[in-house]
C-alpha cells in the first residue's frame, strides 16, 4: 500500500516537472520566436526607412546635380550672377514640387558669393564659406554629400543639407531637405502597437524621433542617453536589453545608408505580453493537464487500489479458504486418526477382553460341571449368560470397529438361498420358541435358488434384524419375507422384510434408531439385552452393499424394518415352496452320495460329553469314517502314544486338560506330527478363529457341529488318496432301529429340542435315541454298583452325564430326575440318593423300554 503511494508521488512529481519543463520550454519558444519576429519587424521598418530616406536623397542629389552642372556650364561660358542666380530661383521653383513644403530651394556660394533660388537675404556677417555645409562639399571635391543635419531655427524641424562642390572647386551649390517624411516613418514606427522608434547618426544626434521633442538632441551629450546611443553605436545591427526610464526594454538597431543608425525601443513586458499570455496560458493548461494527469493518476491509483485491495481481499480469502481447507483437512485428519485411534482401541479392547472372557466362561463351565453347591451353580449359570451377553456385545463392537475403520469387506461367494434361509431360521427359531412367538418364514417362489454376494453379512443384517425383532416382542409373531421385487440381466432385486408384532417405535424415536450405542425407551428396555450398536451396523453393512434399512413402526402395534439388495443370479431357477424347498434339503444332505467317502481315513474325536461324541461319531459314519473317541484330555495324550490319525477334532472346554492345553502338551511329547487337529467348541464368537490357530489348531468347528462343516472340514484336510467313491448303495446314515418320531414323541419325549439338537437331522436324532436305550441295561447297572459301592464320585460324573444325553434326547423328566440326583451326590446327600435312586432307574428303563418296544 506504501509503496503504492510512494509510485503515485513519485509519478506526480516527474509529471510535474516535466511539464514545468515544458512551459518553460513553450514559453522560451514563443519569446523566441516572438522577439525574433520582432527584430523582423524592426528590420523591415528600418529598410523601408532607409528605402524612403535613399529615394529622398537621390531626388535631392539628382536635382542639384543637374543644376551644379548647368552653373558650371554656365560659368565656363561667362554667365553673370544674375543670370545664375536667375537659373538658380527658377530652378528652385521648377524643383519645389518634388519635395515637401518646407523646401528651402537651391542656395549656394558662387565665386565667393552667396546666391539663393527663394530670395533669402543672408543676415550681415554672414560667412557661408565657414559654414559646415560649404565645407563638407568642399571636402567631397564635387561629390554631393550631406551635410551635418541641424534644426531649423525657424521651424524648429531637423534640416539636412546635400550639397556638391563646382568644377572651380570654390563655388558649392547645394539645398536643404526637412526630414518631415523620416519623421512621419519614425513616428508611426511600433512594434505591434508598442514601442517606439529613432533615427541618430554617428554624431549622437536625434535626426527624427517618434517624440518629435527628441528630434535634434544630441544623445552623445545627454547624460540619460550616452549609453543607450553608445550600445547602439556598439552593435550596429542587432539587439539588446537594457533599462530605459527605470523600464526593462528591448532595442532593435540597424544601420542606415551607413551614416544613421534606426533605433526601435521596446519594454520588454511589452514584448513580452503575448509571452506572458502564453505562458500565463500555457500554465494554466498545464495546470489544467497536470490537475487532468494527477486527478487521472489518483483516481487509476485508487481504481488501482481497489483492485488491489479487491485481490487483496481475494487473496485473503483464497488463503482463507485455503487456510481452512488444510484446517479442515487437519481436522478430518486429527477426526480421522481419533476415530481410527477409537476404533483400533475398541478392536484391541473388544479383542482383549474375549480372551478373558472366555477364560472366565471357561472357568464358569468347570464350575458348572464340578460345583455340587446349589447357590454357586445359580450364580455361575448367571455368569454363563451374562458373559454370552458381554461376548456377544464385544463382538459387535469388534464388528463395528472393523466396518469404521474400513477393515471390513465383503466376501462373495455362491450361495444356495434355501440353505441360507435355513440356516437364517436355525438361527433365531429357538428364541422364538422361547419366548412362545411364531415364526413366519414368507420367502417369494420365484426367487433364483442360487445366488453370489456375501452371505455371512446378509445373514448378520438379517439375524440382526429378526434377533431384535424377537427381543422387542412380547407375543405374536415374527415374520421374515423375502420378495423378489425385480431380475434384470444377471442381477436380482431381493427385499427383505422383518415384520413384528412388537412393543414399536414411538415416531420421535425414529432418528435415534441408527445411533451408535444409542438405544429407545431405556427404563421399558432395560431387561432387554443390547448394546444400541446393532442398528448402526446394519445400517452400515447396508451401506457396504449399496442399501439402506426402511423402518415403519407403530407405537404399541408392530414393527417393520425392510431393505433391498441386488445379488448376482448363478442358477435362475426359482426356489420354489422354501418349506418344501428346505425339507428336500434336508433329504439331499443325507443321500450318501453327496458325502465323501474316506473309510480309510483314521478320525479321532475327543469330547467330555459323551452325547457330543455320539453325534460326531455318527455324522463320521455319514462319510464312512469309523472314528476313534475320547472323553478327556489325558486319555487323548495315552492314545496318541499309540496311535496315528488324520485328523483330530479336540473339544475346547474339558475339564482338567482343556483342548489347547492338551494340543500343547501332545506337540510337546511329539505325539502328532502330521496329524491336523480342529478345535470343536462352542465359543462361535468373531476373532475364536484366530485364537485357536495361535495356539496351534489348524481350524475349528463350532458347536453345535453342522455336517455340513464337518465335510468341508474332511474334504479340505484329508489326504487326497484317502477319498474314495462311495459305494451307490452304502447308507451308513440309515438307522436300523424301527424307531419313529412318533414313537418318540408319544414315549413322552421332546422330539423337537431333540432333533434340533441333531441340526435337525431326524435320522441322526433317532440313531441317538435308539444309543439312548439300548445303553440303558449297562449304565444302570454301572450305577448301581457305584451307589452300592458309596462312590460318589463316579456316581455324579455317570448321573450327570446321564442328565445331559436324557436332555439331548428331549428326555426331560429323566433329564430333572437325573440332574436331582447329580446335585445330591455331589453334596454326598445319599439319603436322598439312595431314596431316589430307583426312581430315576424306573423311568429311564421305562422309557428305553418304550423306545425299544
Ligand atoms: P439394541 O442392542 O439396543 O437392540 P439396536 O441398534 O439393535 O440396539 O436397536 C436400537 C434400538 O432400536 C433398540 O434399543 C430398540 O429400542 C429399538 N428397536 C430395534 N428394533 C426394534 C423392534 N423390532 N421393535 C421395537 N424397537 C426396536
Amino acid at each position: 500500500m506504501n509503496r503504492n503511494r510512494r509510485t503515485l508521488s513519485l509519478t506526480l512529481i516527474a509529471t510535474f516537472v516535466l511539464m514545468a519543463l515544458l512551459v518553460v520550454y513553450t514559453t522560451r519558444l514563443m519569446y523566441t520566436s516572438s522577439s525574433s519576429y520582432l527584430l523582423e519587424l524592426g528590420n523591415d521598418k528600418a529598410a523601408a526607412i532607409t528605402a524612403d530616406l535613399e529615394n529622398y536623397l537621390d531626388t535631392a542629389k539628382s536635382v542639384l546635380w543637374v543644376t551644379a552642372d548647368t552653373v558650371d556650364h554656365m560659368l565656363a561660358n561667362g554667365a553673370t550672377d544674375a543670370e545664375i542666380v536667375e537659373y538658380i530661383t527658377r530652378e528652385s521653383a521648377n524643383t519645389g514640387a518634388q519635395f515637401d513644403d518646407t523646401y528651402t530651394g537651391i542656395y549656394g556660394v558662387i565665386k565667393g558669393n552667396y546666391v539663393d533660388g527663394v530670395g533669402w537675404t543672408p543676415p550681415p556677417g554672414y560667412d557661408p564659406t565657414a559654414r559646415d555645409w560649404y565645407q563638407t562639399a568642399i571636402a567631397a571635391r564635387g561629390e554631393p554629400v550631406i551635410a551635418s543635419p541641424y534644426v531649423d531655427a525657424q521651424t524648429g524641424k531637423v534640416i539636412i543639407s546635400v550639397v556638391k562642390s563646382l568644377s572651380d572647386k570654390h563655388s558649392v551649390l547645394g539645398l536643404d531637405l526637412t526630414l518631415s517624411g523620416i519623421q512621419e516613418t519614425v513616428q508611426n514606427i511600433s512594434l505591434d502597437g508598442n514601442g517606439y522608434g529613432f533615427l541618430v547618426n554617428y554624431d549622437g544626434f536625434v535626426i527624427a524621433h517618434h517624440n518629435p521633442d527628441e528630434s535634434g538632441k544630441k544623445y552623445n551629450e545627454e547624460p540619460d542617453k550616452t549609453e543607450l546611443f553608445n550600445k547602439v553605436i556598439g552593435i550596429d545591427k542587432g539587439n539588446f536589453n537594457m533599462e530605459i526610464d527605470g523600464k526593462k526594454c528591448t532595442v532593435f538597431v540597424n544601420e542606415v545608408l551607413d551614416q544613421w543608425h534606426l533605433v526601435i525601443v521596446i519594454e520588454s513586458t511589452a514584448l513580452l505580453g503575448d509571452t506572458t499570455s502564453v505562458l500565463v496560458v500555457s500554465v494554466l493548461i498545464s495546470m489544467l493537464v497536470f490537475g487532468l494527469i494527477s486527478l487521472f493518476y489518483v483516481f487509476a491509483h485508487n481504481h488501482e487500489r481497489k483492485i488491489t485491495r479487491r485481490m487483496d481481499d481475494l487473496k485473503e480469502l483464497e488463503h482463507k479458504k485455503d487456510y481452512e481447507a488444510k484446517l479442515l483437512k487437519l481436522e478430518k485428519a486429527a477426526a480421522d486418526s481419533a476415530n481410527k485411534a477409537k476404533s483400533d482401541f475398541l478392536a484391541d479392547m473388544s479383542h482383549e477382553i474375549r480372551t478373558p472372557i472366555n477364560a472366565v466362561l471357561g472357568m464358569n463351565e468347570m464350575i458348572l460341571r464340578e460345583s455340587k453347591e446349589e447357590q454357586t451353580l445359580e450364580y455361575a449359570s448367571n455368569i454363563k449368560s451374562a458373559g454370552n451377553t458381554l461376548l456377544s456385545i464385544i463382538n459387535d463392537i469388534l464388528d463395528f470397529s472393523k466396518i469404521e475403520d474400513g477393515k471390513m469387506s465383503l466376501v462373495k461367494v455362491e450361495f444356495d438361498v434355501a440353505e441360507w434361509v435355513s440356516g437364517l431360521v436355525n438361527s433365531i427359531q429357538e428364541r422364538a420358541r422361547a419366548k412362545g412367538l411364531e415364526l413366519k418364514i414368507d420367502v417369494d417362489e420365484t426367487v433364483p435358488s442360487k445366488l453370489y454376494g456375501d452371505d455371512v453379512r446378509l445373514t448378520q443384517v438379517v439375524v440382526n434384524l429378526l434377533t431384535n425383532a424377537v427381543k422387542y416382542t412380547e407375543k405374536g409373531s415374527v415374520t421374515l419375507r423375502i420378495r423378489n421385487t425385480e431380475i434384470n440381466g444377471d442381477d436380482v432385486s431381493l427385499r427383505f422384510d422383518v415384520i413384528d408384532t412388537g412393543i414399536g417405535i414411538k415416531n420421535q424415536d425414529m432418528d435415534k434408531l441408527f445411533m451408535t450405542f444409542e438405544r429407545i425407551e431405556e427404563k421399558r428396555n432395560r431387561n432387554i439385552e443390547g448394546t444400541g450398536l446393532g442398528l448402526s451396523i446394519v445400517n452400515k453393512l447396508l451401506t457396504m452393499m449399496d442399501s439402506k434399512l426402511d423402518v415403519s413402526s407403530r407405537y404399541g402395534v408392530g414393527s417393520s424394518f425392510s431393505f433391498s439388495v441386488v445379488l448376482k443370479i448363478v442358477d435362475a431357477e426359482p426356489i420354489g415352496n422354501y418349506e418344501e424347498r428346505r425339507k428336500q434339503l434336508i433329504l439331499h444332505s443325507q443321500t450318501v452320495e453327496e458325502h465323501l467317502y474316506a473309510p480309510k481315513a483314521r478320525v479321532l474325536i475327543v469330547d467330555d460329553n459323551d452325547m457330543n461324541l455320539k453325534v460326531a461319531t455318527n455324522f463320521m459314519k455319514l462319510f464312512g469314517i469309523k472314528a476313534d473317541t475320547c472323553s478327556s484330555g489325558k486319555e487323548t495324550l495315552d492314545v496318541l502314544k499309540s496311535n496315528k490319525y488324520d485328523i483330530i477334532f479336540l473339544d475346547h472346554m474339558m475339564p482338567v486338560l482343556d483342548g489347547i492345553e492338551t494340543l500343547k502338551l501332545a506337540k510337546d511329547k511329539d505325539l502328532i506330527k502330521d496329524t491336523v487337529v480342529i478345535a470343536l467348541t462352542a465359543n462361535a464368537v468373531v476373532g475364536a478363529k484366530e485364537q485357536y490357530l495361535n495356539s496351534g489348531f489348524s481350524g475349528y468347528l463350532s458347536k453345535p457341529i453342522v455336517v455340513k462343516d464337518i465335510e468341508k472340514t474332511l474334504k479340505k484336510y484329508l489326504p487326497e488318496d484317502l477319498i474314495e467313491e462311495a459305494p451307490l448303495d452304502t447308507d451308513a446314515s440309515k438307522t436300523t432301529s424301527s424307531l419313529t418320531i412318533d414313537k418318540a414323541r408319544e414315549a413322552g419325549l421332546n422330539t423337537d429340542a431333540g432333533v434340533e439338537y441333531s441340526c435337525g437331522e431326524e435320522d441322526l436324532y433317532l440313531d441317538l435315541l435308539s444309543d439312548y436305550a439300548k445303553d440303558c441295561e449297562e449304565k444302570c447297572k454301572e450305577l448301581d454298583s457305584y451307589l452300592d459301592k458309596e462312590d460318589m464320585k463316579n456316581y455324579s460324573i455317570l448321573i450327570h452325564s446321564l442328565k445331559s444325553s436324557s436332555r439331548i434326547i428331549g428326555a426331560d423328566v429323566v433329564s430333572a430326575l437325573a440332574k436331582d440326583l447329580e446335585d445330591a451326590s455331589k453334596k454326598n446327600d445319599m439319603d436322598f440318593v439312595q431314596i431316589n435312586h430307583d426312581n430315576f432307574l424306573e423311568s429311564y428303563k421305562a422309557l428305553a423300554a418304550k423306545l425299544l418296544g
